[in-house]
């Protein structure tokens, strides 16, 4: 998405809340723009993939009706909106709101600026997460590349050097989970995931799908990426060291110190069950920040295509429906 521009060179270009009701006054001009995003061709059955599609005027019982399968369909059908009783606008306010707030948006807070229950609240953020959970899919970056890895939960804190040296033998901490992650300096753009641990089994093919075989690789003195077969240079934080001329790890730290603050400030608490989803959140916000923000929602609609996440499936597992407490506020 934000190929070939410089990182942090930019100034972000925004549409302003004033703006966002001037351009979508009503549900039928938000349901115009979802339709425009999603088919900027015109539209296409979610069924079949036909673009023979009529338009039902009494849109009863959905807008379209596809003429080669028959079956009828919506802008909601085949996305995180399917079954959802949400208006158009509210979607996408809630997805301007997402894009656009760095350190995230709580629940607690979109449940009162959107006046929808917390739980519906807590869903609709977590189905527009998903939506951004391709984000690991990216094509392999050319590099140079930093890789490092972070402990979220827990007692977690800005690990100092000692910390992530006893890792190595210890781990220093059990009750914290793993995410590690890569920002390709070329196009600024990064990928992290949540790995069991930091072992070089892990590490090495977590490394290797995300970089071509001649990226330049820039880590830490963490053992976990000596398998790694990629051409690397190691900056050694338990010597004191953090920058040797380009060989840093600060771009994919600034990751993790902008999804620590939205950790500590906006979410307080993120269950294991649901990390990745955050994560997708942090790489997803940052790889569409150089856009316009109605780039960003158009993104954002487009990778709604074929996602579903029914509340069922995302409390699955949960005796105590644990989601009005993932987020403790
Ligand atoms: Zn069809």
């Amino acid at each position: 998405m934000s190929k070939g521009k410089a990182p942090g060179q930019h100034q972000r270009k925004g549409m302003t809340l004033m703006e966002f009701f001037d351009r979508f006054p009503d549900d039928a001009a938000a349901e115009r723009y979802l339709a425009e995003a999603r088919w900027p061709d015109g539209p296409r059955c979610p069924h079949c993939e036909s673009a023979n599609v009529l338009i039902v005027k009494s849109r009863k019982p959905q807008p379209y009706r596809c003429r080669t399968c028959r079956k009828h369909f919506s802008v909601r059908t085949n996305t995180p909106m399917h079954a959802s009783n949400l208006g158009f606008r509210v979607w996408l306010l809630a997805m301007y709101l997402m894009a656009t707030n760095l350190k995230g948006v709580s629940s607690m807070k979109l449940h009162r600026d959107l006046g929808v229950t917390y739980r519906t609240a807590w869903h609709l953020s977590h189905r527009i997460r998903e939506s951004w959970s391709d984000e690991q899919m990216r094509a392999a970056f050319a590099g140079p590349v930093e890789v490092d890895e972070t402990f979220v939960g827990g007692k977690a804190k800005n690990m100092h050097a000692v910390d992530r040296e006893r890792r190595i033998t210890g781990r220093g901490g059990a009750d914290k989970a793993v995410v590690v992650g890569i920002k390709d300096r070329r196009s600024g753009e990064v990928v992290a995931e949540v790995v069991a641990d930091t072992e070089a089994a892990t590490l090495r093919p977590f490394v290797e799908d995300h970089t071509r075989p001649t990226a330049m690789v820039f880590t830490d003195g963490h053992k976990g990426y000596n398998a790694v077969k990629r051409p690397r240079a190691e900056v050694h934080h338990s010597a004191g060291e953090y920058v040797r001329g380009i060989v840093h790890t600060n771009g994919i730290e600034s990751l993790w110190s902008m999804f620590k603050r939205g950790y500590v400030g906006t979410y307080h608490k993120m269950s294991d069950k649901h990390l990745h989803r955050y994560v997708n959140e942090f790489t997803g916000r940052h790889n569409m920040r150089p856009e316009h923000t109605e780039t960003q929602m158009r993104s954002t609609v487009r990778a709604m295509e074929g996602k579903r996440l029914p509340y069922a499936e995302l409390v699955a597992g949960d005796p105590a429906v644990a989601a009005d407490l993932s987020e403790p506020w």
